[in-house]
């Protein structure tokens, strides 16, 4: 008994499987189902919600999801030799786990979920693959999204490129620009090296990310082109930094209404977005 369901604790699961983790594939499990827990609950309450979760691995933050609430899990997962952990947890919870086994990254998420169904992507990613999927869930058509939060866990460091803005210069960047073009980001909080297995070298945060209604209109595209462009080249000028994008880089911040000399790390998302859509236009 493990305290929020009646399956065994996850050492017990590791070891019954055999689930050594591989650092290849960003293993680093959670094994104390209060701090999974605490990660289910930090998205909401989770009757009728489905949740997405990428990399259930043994499965710590999945039971936690379900003897939380959640109507339904559909868990993505890379590592087949999880599959059988997997199973015993779907049949503990008849109806309410569905475990797809492949690659997040191929995953077409629309594709997995039901009409009208309310869906939460709560995961402790891998970290190998944690920033891609992120800002493509963040570049998604259509807007609003298929999901209604992001509950994701990364490296500090990560988190803090995640929510910055231009007051805080070292994180900020294209990854904060792009998540908070399109969703109000906050750390909701730190998890120690210690409560992993194997231990990482860093602290982890949780970060929460809510769409916003009706963020500024652009072109998502246009915006990750721009931003990888200015950041690519951030103790630069912006009429420096941006040549790459192929039109007059003074006409394209002058349309823009920033100044030539201004740099990358004092712009803020309204600039961003402003110079994707001067882009967009010069571009004809
Ligand atoms: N959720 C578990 C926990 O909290 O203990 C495991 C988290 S561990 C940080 C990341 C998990 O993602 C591992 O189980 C790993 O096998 C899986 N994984 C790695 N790359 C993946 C990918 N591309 N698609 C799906 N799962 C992946």
């Amino acid at each position: 008994m493990s305290g929020i369901d009646d399956l065994p604790p996850l050492r017990e699961v590791i070891a019954a499987h055999g689930l050594a983790a591989k650092k290849s594939l960003g293993q680093n499990f959670l094994f104390d189902l209060n701090l999974t827990s605490r990660i289910a609950r930090t998205s909401g309450a989770l009757e009728g919600v489905t949740v997405i979760e990428v990399g259930p691995g043994p499965g710590g933050l999945t039971r936690a999801l379900l003897a939380n609430g959640a109507k339904r899990v559909v868990a993505v997962e890379r590592d087949e030799r999880c599959l059988a952990a997997l199973a015993d947890i779907a049949a503990h919870y008849p109806g309410r786990l569905d475990v797809i086994s492949g690659d997040a990254l191929e995953t077409d998420w629309p594709s997995v979920l039901q009409p009208d169904e309310t869906v939460r992507v709560v995961a402790n990613l891998p970290y190998n693959v944690g920033t891609v999927l992120l800002t493509r869930w963040i570049e998604t058509e259509p807007w609003p999204p298929f999901y209604e939060s992001l509950t994701l866990m990364f490296q500090r460091e990560v988190a803090e490129r995640i929510v910055a803005d231009p007051e805080d210069r070292a994180n900020y960047g294209r990854l904060s620009v792009l998540c908070n073009w399109r969703c109000e980001t906050r750390i909701a909080f730190d998890v120690s090296p210690s409560a992993f297995t194997p231990p990482p070298k860093v602290t982890s945060s949780v970060v929460r990310l809510i769409p916003r209604a009706e963020p500024l209109p652009c072109s998502g595209r246009d915006l990750s082109a721009v931003t990888a462009a200015a950041f690519g080249q951030r103790r630069k000028m912006l009429r420096q930094s941006l040549k790459p994008l192929g039109v007059d880089a003074a006409a394209l911040l002058d349309a823009a209404g920033i100044e030539p000399t201004a740099r990358a790390e004092t712009v803020p998302v309204e600039g961003f977005v402003a110079l994707a859509n001067a882009w967009a236009a010069l571009r004809g």
